[in-house]
């Protein structure tokens, strides 16, 4: 990274409203993307774990941690509301590794008012103003647009993958940190996949949960005449609300809130994209396992729960589970 970026890149610990990070000048970069698709991924957890992070701190926080360090960066927005609880004394300790950390809350109430006055906190945080946010809410939305009809492309002309969908979706919290060029490259993959000629999937699948720790699970569930074509968190990433008001934008986000939004977002899906069944991908030591209890109470579809720890491929005993859950969907149908 160049003295310059080191000076511009802004990271963020989850999806926080880029509009405005944008509209200030600076450049937004995912620390999750990075971690993840790092070649070194599960080195960066044993440095973090030797760094003293202990062995029950879940793998995305010593991931984050090993990034700011690694990548020398200078500045973080730490979303220290409505995620995750490690955010929080994560963020103290970056700040005393002298990174300028910029807290971000999305009210647990889901005030608008509230919610405005955060954003309104960061845009002064941020010195820019709402002219220039409006803008970039203009700008992003256009980008955003193509992101819906991608994900139409994927459960409604089955054109594209489960992991195509997931990339592009999960990529959006930053759009790789130059949205023309993410724009360019969405177009050029668009054109591509209009010419390809549908799939036929036994199994229909919505996959629930934070983005998986495993690098290869679109593939083996493609592998077994299964198809992703729903990722719930991903795209509640790509802030799928379009509008002028990005208020309403990030209220309607259903990932910072309390899980109702998550369950009728779901249901929802289930009925519109036909899903066979549900994978809810839990990730070790984390807190949202809980959520798992009350996603089974919530919805009558079938759903497997899968605990990911470290960066790597699926693991034997996961693989059998998934083969035989995607057996039983198909005898069902
Ligand atoms: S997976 Fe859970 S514990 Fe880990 S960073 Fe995300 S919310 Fe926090």
């Amino acid at each position: 990274m160049s003295d310059h970026d080191t000076l511009t890149m802004v990271g963020l610990t989850s999806t926080v409203p880029i509009e405005i990070v944008y509209a200030s000048g600076l450049k937004p970069i995912d620390l999750n993307n990075l971690f993840i698709c790092a070649d070194d991924a599960e080195r960066m957890v044993g440095q973090a774990e030797s760094a003293g992070f202990s062995h029950n701190i879940c793998a995305w926080i010593k991931g984050i941690y090993s990034v700011v360090v690694n990548r020398d960066l200078k500045r973080v927005i730490a979303v220290t509301g409505g995620d995750c609880s490690n955010t929080i004394a994560l963020a103290e300790l970056l700040e005393r590794r002298g990174v300028n950390v910029i807290p971000f809350e999305y009210p647990r109430n889901k005030s608008k008012s509230d919610l405005a006055a955060e954003l309104d906190r960061l845009r002064s945080a941020l010195s820019t103003s709402w002219d220039k946010i409006k803008t970039e809410t203009l700008r992003l939305n256009r980008i955003r647009k193509k992101l819906l009809e991608l994900d139409r492309l994927t459960y409604e002309e089955n054109l594209i993958t489960g992991f195509e969908n997931h990339t592009f979706l999960v990529s959006s919290s930053d759009f790789k940190s130059d949205p023309d060029m993410f724009d360019k490259e969405l177009d050029d993959f668009l054109a591509e996949a209009r010419n390809r000629i549908p799939r036929q999937d036994r199994v229909r699948l919505g996959y629930l949960g934070v983005p998986p720790i495993f690098s290869d699970l679109y593939e083996y569930i493609e592998s077994l005449d299964g198809r992703v074509v729903f990722n719930e968190i991903q795209r509640q990433f790509s802030i799928p609300f379009l509008g002028d008001d990005i208020v309403e934008q990030y209220l309607s986000y259903t990932y910072p809130y309390d899980i109702q939004g998550r369950i009728d977002d779901i249901a929802e899906a289930v009925r519109t994209r036909q899903l066979d069944g549900l994978i809810h991908y839990t990730q070790t030591f984390c807190f949202r396992q809980l959520y798992d209890i009350i996603l089974r109470d919530s919805l009558d579809t079938p759903i497997l729960t899968l605990e990911g720890d470290r960066p790597g491929t699926v693991d034997g005993r996961t693989a059998i589970r998934i083969e035989t859950f995607i057996e039983m969907l198909g005898h069902r149908k």
